[in-house]
């Protein structure tokens, strides 16, 4: 027997029990009469003592091992003199009786500690030994819980558990496919899923009313922070659903995922529009955990002879309260460096302080009079100590640059941190975005997205200034500013769905070609369906106030989009490449016809 307990279990009551455990050697102590081994597992770490005064030839053996050795301790329990109350097993130890070596170890490349000497490739080369650590073990335990607790969920909802296939066609989810070239089809190929979403919709009409699955997608875009070309969706799809139902579903999912695995009770999940989180945030995923909202200050400035203002097409602030003192003329040029910073794009930043004394202080001050600053400020709010923060310019891009001032301004009053969390549902998106310089619309979630009851009418028969501003049934779910979730009420009439086809530039011959298995379904008895996806690494990754959802997936790639362990993409055989009709020789004479 390989072990009676785990490294992680024994407690005082244990004391005396013989027990046999097995692991990972994480260090030794040698003191000459009384060699400790740390003794490591998943489940924790128990403390080996070898006395050289009992067996001088077992303690011989311990003095050789390795970190990272596999051995099978045998001994028993006993109350440790020096307890670690930091550790669960911290009051108990073994006195060693045997001791096999189960498979020794090269000396590791990096330190199996908390925080390791190793370098982000060299861990991700040797995973195996960057999950033996704790901080990467727990998430992946934690993301095993969470799977667990949102599969008891929502079967205990009524959902069943579908799989649905990874060689598919295009879904065109607006990121690239990662494609398979298919051998017994020569020049054809597969795309592997950008999500499940025509399937899942093709469940509805099949009867299955409540589906949801843990299922991988591909999404081969370019490279981006913290975004992994293979991530896992907790996707659903649900028939016969009002939006409101779909929200309170997923509301009491995310509720349930929260307190059963971190025990948080999460507010009521407030529900803004599209429009409104623009407005008053520049984001469709606003972070509430702090204020800061944006002032419109466009019809207070204007007219008054400063010339960059009155150019502008929206002039907007934030109120930083007690933050006059905090920002010295210097403080201010670094902030408005960092502003103009490509990334960022502003062409200035103008900054107002409210002095103690109910003068003003600004870049702008010449243009503008002590009464006029007041109204300002009353505007925003300000009191004394306060400093506002003001851009201008083309309105849809000074809100992006006056949304990284406040959340950039979040983080340095370190109002983001913590483990406060607020949730949001975006509601009604647009529908349709304009893409000025391809001159076609885009669909703002995807192309199977329903536009609001009220706005279908509009959509059939209107022109294209109209169908700038339809609404979609759509939402996102956000929490802390991070995106989680995002789903729609769909199209189920053939008929609007060719319409949105159309509206998105695909002919009548396109969409029958790449989607006729769909309209075609929809002839069929389509119910009225909605659905979302979470992002499950993303999910786990805010759970647990971790910035990057890396080391939430047991083997991540890395930002070049590489495997490092395995050393993944790699070339194929040329014979390989010769079956699938992809050889060079082939591409060739492609060229030559
Ligand atoms: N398939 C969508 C996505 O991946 C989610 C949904 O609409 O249900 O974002």
């Amino acid at each position: 027997m390989y072990r009676t307990h785990n490294c992680g279990e024994l407690r005082m009551a244990d004391a005396g029990k013989e027990v046999t455990l097995s692991g990972w050697v994480q260090a030794s102590r040698d003191f000459g009469a009384l060699t400790f081994i740390d003794l490591r597992d998943r489940y924790g770490i128990t403390q080996l003592v070898f006395n050289i005064e009992d067996d001088q030839e077992l303690c011989e053996r311990a003095r050789q091992l390795g970190r990272e050795f596999v051995i099978r301790a045998q001994g028993k329990v006993r109350e440790r003199s020096n307890k670690n109350p930091n550790r669960p097993t911290g009051e108990v130890e073994i006195e060693m009786k045997g001791l096999d070596i189960l498979n020794p170890s090269a000396t590791p490349p990096f330190t199996i500690e908390d925080s390791s000497d190793g370098g982000d490739d060299l861990r991700m080369k040797f995973r195996y030994l960057d999950m033996r650590r704790d901080p990467v073990k727990d998430k992946i335990m934690f993301r095993s819980q969470v799977a667990f607790e949102t599969r008891r969920y929502l079967t205990q909802e009524g959902f069943l558990e579908i799989e649905t296939p990874c060689l598919i066609k295009s879904t065109p989810e607006g990121a690239r496919d990662f494609v398979v070239p298919s051998r017994m089809n020569p020049g054809q190929f597969y795309a592997l899923p950008q999500s499940p979403q025509t399937f899942k919709q093709i469940l509805m009409v099949a009867g299955f009313d409540k589906y949801f699955q843990i299922v991988k997608c591909f999404r081969d875009e370019d490279l981006r922070a913290d975004r992994q070309p293979e991530f896992t969706q907790i996707d659903c799809e649900l028939a016969f659903v009002t939006r409101d139902q779909v929200l309170d579903t997923f509301e009491g999912l995310t509720k349930h995922l929260f307190k059963s695995v971190i025990n948080v009770d999460l507010p009521a999940f407030p529900r803004m529009s599209y429009d409104e989180a623009i407005r008053r945030f520049g984001s469709d995923k606003p972070d509430l955990r702090f204020g800061m909202e944006f002032v419109d200050f466009t019809e207070l400035v204007q007219g008054k002879g400063f010339q960059v203002f009155d150019q502008a097409e929206i002039i907007i602030g934030i109120n930083l309260p007690h933050q006059a003192d905090q920002y010295s003329n210097k403080a201010i040029n670094e902030l408005t460096d960092w502003m103009k910073r490509p990334q960022i794009g502003a062409k200035g930043l103008v900054y107002v302080k409210v002095n103690a004394d109910g003068t003003f202080k600004s870049s702008v001050g010449k243009f503008y009079s002590d009464e006029e600053l007041r109204e300002w400020a009353d505007s925003a709010g300000a009191e004394p100590g306060d400093l506002l923060l003001i851009v201008s310019g083309e309105k849809e891009k000074t809100q992006k640059q006056l949304n990284e001032l406040r959340l950039e301004m979040g983080n340095r009053l370190g109002l983001r941190d913590g483990d406060d969390f607020r949730p949001l549902w975006v509601v009604d998106f647009p529908l349709l975005e304009w893409d000025e310089e391809a001159e076609r619309f885009h669909a703002m979630h995807h192309p199977f997205t329903s536009p609001k009851q009220e706005d279908i009418e509009r959509m059939l028969d209107g022109d294209h200034q109209t169908m700038k501003s339809l609404r979609a049934d759509a939402y996102d779910l956000v929490i802390n500013g991070a995106e989680i979730g995002g789903g729609s009420i769909r199209i189920h009439d053939r008929k609007l769905q060719e319409r949105n086809f159309k509206l998105l530039g695909f002919t009548p011959e396109e969409a029958e070609d790449q989607f006729g298995f769909l309209l075609g379904a929809f002839e069929y008895g389509a119910p009225p369906h909605g659905g979302i996806a979470f992002g499950f690494d993303r999910l786990c990754a805010v759970m647990k106030g971790s910035m990057s959802i890396r080391d939430f997936i047991a083997f991540p790639k890395n930002n070049m989009g590489r495997d490092m362990m395995i050393d993944a993409p790699s070339p194929v055989d040329k014979d390989q490449l010769e079956e699938l009709g992809l050889a060079l020789r082939d591409r060739a004479n492609v060229g030559n016809e």
